[in-house]
C-alpha cells in the first residue's frame, strides 16, 4: 500500500490524484492532505478520504476544519508549514504530491526532496524559482522526482529512465515542447486589452486552476515550463523548441539524433500523468477515455507568436539571466492575481514583468533564504509597478 501526500488537495491537480486514487483502493491511500484556507471543500474530502493528517496552511481555517471534524476524530488537523514539512518527511509518507500553485510549494517540496521521497511534481513555480536547489536536494536526499505537467510526463515518456526514473539524455538531439496556444491563440495583442479573466480561464482544451490558466492564457506558463524542462532533462534552453499545437494531444515530442522523433499522445486530462506517476514503473487506469485518434482528425503545428505574447519572450531573456526565472516567476505571481482581481489588465501582466525584471539586480541565489529573499523583493517591485503605473480598467 502506498501512502501518499497529496499537497493542494482541494485544487485541480490535487482532486485529480484523488480520483485516482480512489480508482485504487488497495494501492494507494492518501493518508496526508494539504490545502490553504477551502474548508468546505476540504472537510468533504476529508469525509471521502480518511487522511491521518489534514493540514490547512490558514490557521483560522484548520480551527474551523478542527470543529467541522469533531465527529472524526481519526483525521488530525493542524496548520503551519513546519508540521506540513514534518509530515512529509515522515516514515509513514512513501510518495508527495506536489500541487500547491506558486512558491508556496517549495518549501514541503524541498523537505520531500531532502528525505528522499517519491515526488510526484505538478508544482513547477518551486522548480523555476529554486531549480538549483531542488535538483541538488532530490540528488543527495536519494528522492524519485516524477514530472507531472503533462509536457514534461510526456518527454518522461518518450526516454529511456533507470531504476530510479532518471532518463538517459545521450543520444536527444532536441526537446520539442507543445503548448495550446491557450484561449487568445491567434488574436493580436491590441484586441487582448479588454479581455476579462473568466475569458482568459476558460482553456480550450484542459480545465486547471485559475493562476494556470491564466499563465496558459498569456504563454507564461511556456516559459515557466521551458525552465522546468530545462532542470528535469539537464538542457539548455536552446535544446529546447516550443512549438504550439492547438489540439493538445501531442503532449510533447523527443527528437533523436537518428531522425527519430517519439511523441507521447493522450486526452487532455491530468489522471494520465498522474497515474503514471503513482504506478510507475507501471500502468493503472486513470478512469481516462481512450484517445479517438480518427475522431481527433488532425494534429496541427505553428510557431508561437511572441509579439501578442511577450510573456514567452521575457521568460526566454531571463532564464538566461542568474535568478531571472525566480524573479520572473514571482513577478508573475504577483501580476496574475493582480489580473484575476480586476486590478490590472491582461495586457499589463507582461509590463509587470518586464518592470520587474529591469527593476531588481539579478543575482543567483545560493541558498534557500536567498531565494526567499529574492522572490519577494521581485513580489516588491511588481507591486510598485501595479501601484505606480496602472490604472483599474473600466468595469
Ligand atoms: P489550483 O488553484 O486548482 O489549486 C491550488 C491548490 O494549492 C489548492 O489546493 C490550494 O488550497 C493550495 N494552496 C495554495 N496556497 C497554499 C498554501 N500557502 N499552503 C497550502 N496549500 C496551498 O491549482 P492547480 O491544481 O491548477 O495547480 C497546482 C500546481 O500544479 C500549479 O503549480 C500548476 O502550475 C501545476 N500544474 C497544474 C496543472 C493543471 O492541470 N491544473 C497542469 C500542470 C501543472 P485552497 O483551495 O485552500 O486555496
Ligand atoms: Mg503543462
Amino acid at each position: 500500500m502506498r501512502q501518499v501526500a497529496v499537497l493542494g488537495a482541494t485544487g485541480s491537480i490535487g482532486r485529480s490524484t484523488l480520483d485516482v486514487i480512489q480508482r485504487h483502493p488497495n494501492r494507494y491511500r492518501a493518508t496526508v492532505m494539504a490545502a490553504h484556507r477551502s474548508v468546505d471543500d476540504m472537510e468533504a474530502l476529508c469525509r471521502t478520504h480518511r487522511p491521518l493528517h489534514a493540514v490547512m496552511g490558514d490557521p483560522q481555517a484548520a480551527s474551523v476544519l478542527a470543529e467541522r471534524l469533531a465527529d472524526v476524530p481519526s483525521v488530525a488537523v493542524s496548520s503551519g508549514a513546519e508540521i506540513l514539512d514534518d509530515l512529509v518527511a515522515d516514515a509513514a509518507v512513501d510518495t508527495v504530491v506536489a500541487g500547491i500553485v506558486g512558491f508556496a510549494g517549495l518549501r514541503p517540496t524541498l523537505s520531500a526532496a531532502r528525505a528522499g521521497k517519491i515526488i510526484l511534481l505538478a508544482n513547477k513555480e518551486a522548480l523555476v524559482s529554486a531549480g538549483g536547489l531542488f535538483m541538488e536536494a532530490v540528488r543527495t536526499g536519494g528522492a524519485t522526482l516524477l514530472p507531472v505537467d503533462s509536457e514534461h510526463n510526456a518527454m518522461q515518456q518518450c526516454l529511456p529512465v533507470d531504476l530510479e526514473g532518471r532518463p538517459n539524455m545521450s543520444d536527444v538531439e532536441k526537446i520539442i515542447l507543445t503548448a495550446s496556444g491557450g484561449p487568445f491563440r491567434g488574436r493580436s495583442r491590441a484586441s487582448l486589452d479588454a479581455v476579462t479573466p473568466e475569458e482568459a480561464c476558460a482553456h480550450p482544451n484542459w480545465s486547471m486552476g485559475r493562476k494556470i490558466s491564466v499563465d496558459s492564457a498569456t504563454l507564461a506558463n511556456k516559459g515557466l515550463e521551458l525552465a522546468e524542462a530545462c532542470w528535469l532533462f539537464d538542457r539548455r534552453p536552446e535544446q529546447i523548441e516550443i512549438v504550439v499545437h492547438p489540439q493538445s494531444i501531442v503532449h510533447s515530442m523527443i527528437r533523436y539524433r537518428d531522425g527519430s522523433t517519439l511523441a507521447q499522445l493522450g486526452q487532455p486530462d491530468m489522471r494520465t500523468p498522474i497515474a503514471y506517476c503513482l504506478a510507475w514503473p507501471e500502468r493503472v487506469d486513470a478512469g481516462v477515455a481512450p484517445l479517438d485518434i480518427v475522431a481527433a482528425a488532425r494534429l496541427d503545428f505553428e510557431a508561437p507568436d511572441l509579439e501578442a505574447f511577450p510573456c514567452l519572450a521575457l521568460a526566454q531573456w531571463a532564464i538566461t539571466q542568474p535568478g531571472g526565472m525566480c524573479v520572473f516567476s514571482a513577478a508573475n505571481e504577483v501580476a496574475v492575481a493582480a489580473f484575476l482581481a480586476g486590478d490590472i489588465r491582461f495586457t499589463d501582466i507582461d509590463k509587470v514583468i518586464a518592470g520587474t525584471l529591469q527593476g531588481i539586480d539579478l543575482v543567483e541565489p545560493e541558498s534557500l533564504d536567498a531565494v526567499q529573499a529574492l522572490d519577494q523583493a521581485a513580489r516588491d517591485v511588481a507591486d510598485k509597478q501595479i501601484a505606480g503605473c496602472f490604472t483599474r480598467p473600466e468595469a
